[in-house]
């Protein structure tokens, strides 16, 4: 039975907008997804997950599906880009399982994105719409609207908005613009394990720490595949599309690289460049029934690879107030946004400080090589403590306080939201 008449609206189908429908239709509440692709899935590399998302995965039964799809690597270790020096080996393993309490994975965005819609699909409260491009959201007071490019106007309850980094509901809520392009540019690619020749980690993730420039790569599907992302800094960044100008840009910025990453640029497909940006962090995730979530409230570069984590996190936090604040939407939105704000604040800012660190040069590089030689397990354990330890959700604490008051509007374009 369904909680309310209207829909609660959640535009994207991406893994923020999948996982809060599966929130909130576990509970209950009837849900439609509006994802403006024609079919619902996801681009096809590999995604890493640290430990603080499995008590997000098990209040949404994901857990041993999930598992399912995933390898466990035994380490993630930072090379130097230039001399080939394994710098750090973190342990990703049994130690991290100990500490953490779950294990640190990786798998195929594609795999992931198949339990979620599966999971999805067993909620009959669940509605997923494909080719839908939601262009606008109105606020009517008891109840929302959402403005389609094919001129149609959605109604529901409220509207969370899981539209990614590039979010349109964002730009009507924060007005803060694009995202703030950092000049550099990034290259995905999965080969088969057994075409990989180069002498490189077959079972754990590594990554290449260069001036300027990195590569991250690690197995897939239970060691059959190999994924490979290359980052590098661009003057031309996005222009064109021309895969041998791309070709030619790399062998330029990668020519001081150890040889073993040149045999893996070597494997690169070139025909699809993501250029990386993000956003500061703001205070405007909602305003009265519509809320953003994942990349659209908070996007960060991917230093510390916790983007989708922190949107499975939004998702079972925003679902867990709605149903506690039984049908006044505002409120738990204002408290969802006060949960989660300075968490995922923190990732943005240090996934920024950390990206300088992988890309550091001259004497930066040689303090960061000899920093990183002398940390042990433990010492990384601690520096990342405060994101592995997890997300303590509001309502595992309490309703102790009563819900923030809206912050008013600071540049308004509000009269439609
Ligand atoms: C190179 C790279 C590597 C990364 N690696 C990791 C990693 O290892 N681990 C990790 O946790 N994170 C990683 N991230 C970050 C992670 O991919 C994102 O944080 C995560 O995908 C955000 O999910 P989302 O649902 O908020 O947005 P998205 O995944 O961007 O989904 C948004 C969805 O909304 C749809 N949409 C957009 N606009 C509209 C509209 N107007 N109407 C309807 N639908 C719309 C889109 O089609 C899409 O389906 C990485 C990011 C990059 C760029």
């Amino acid at each position: 039975m369904a909680r309310q008449k209207r829909p609660i609206l959640v535009v994207g189908g991406g893994i923020g907008g999948l996982s809060t429908a599966l929130a909130l239709g576990r509970r209950g509440w009837r849900v439609r997804v509006l994802e403006q692709t024609p079919e619902l899935g996801a681009i096809g590399y590999g995604i890493q997950l640290g430990p603080n998302v499995f008590p997000m995965f098990d209040r949404l039964g994901l857990r041993d599906a999930v598992l399912a799809e995933s390898s466990l690597p035994g380490a993630c270790v930072m090379f130097d880009a230039l001399t080939g020096e394994p710098l750090t080996r973190v342990a990703t393993g049994a130690s991290l399982g100990e500490r953490f309490k779950h294990p640190y994975i990786v798998l195929h965005r594609v795999d992931l994105h198949h339990v979620l819609l599966d999971a999805c699909r067993a909620v009959p409260l669940i509605e997923l719409e494909s080719s839908t491009t939601v262009t606008g959201v109105d606020d009517l007071g008891d109840r929302v609207a959402a403005r389609t490019a094919d001129g149609q106007a959605i109604e529901g309850d409220a509207v969370i908005a899981a539209d990614g980094l590039r979010s349109r509901i964002r730009a009507q809520l924060v007005d803060d613009g694009e995202p703030q392009p950092i000049g550099y540019v990034a290259h995905r690619t999965i080969v088969p394990m057994a075409q990989v020749k180069a002498d490189v980690l077959r079972t754990d993730v590594a990554l290449w720490a260069g001036p300027g420039f990195h590569i991250v790569h690690y197995p897939l599907r239970h060691g059959s595949l190999f994924n490979i992302v290359a980052v590098f800094r661009t003057a031309t960044h996005a222009d064109k599309g021309d895969v041998e100008a791309y070709r030619a840009e790399l062998t330029h910025t990668y020519r001081d690289a150890h040889p073993t990453m040149k045999a893996l640029l070597a494997m690169m497909d070139l025909e699809r460049r993501w250029p990386i940006g993000d956003h500061d962090p703001t205070r405007r995730w909602c305003q009265g029934r519509i809320a953003l979530l994942g990349d659209a409230a908070h996007p960060a570069l991917q230093s510390f690879a916790q983007g989708a984590c922190m949107a499975f996190e939004d998702a079972v936090c925003l679902a867990e107030l709605v149903d506690m604040d039984d049908g006044d939407h505002p409120a738990a939105f204002r408290r969802y946004q006060a949960a989660r704000l300075l968490r995922t604040a923190r990732l943005q800012l240090e996934s920024r400080s950390m990206w300088g660190f992988y890309h550091a040069e001259g004497i930066a590089r040689e303090v960061r090589n000899e920093t990183c030689r002398g940390w042990s397990d433990e010492d990384v354990f601690r520096c990342l403590a405060w994101l592995y330890d997890g997300f303590t959700l509001p309502t595992e604490v309490g309703r102790s306080e009563p819900a923030p008051r809206e912050v008013a509007p600071a540049r308004s374009r509000s009269a439609a939201v």
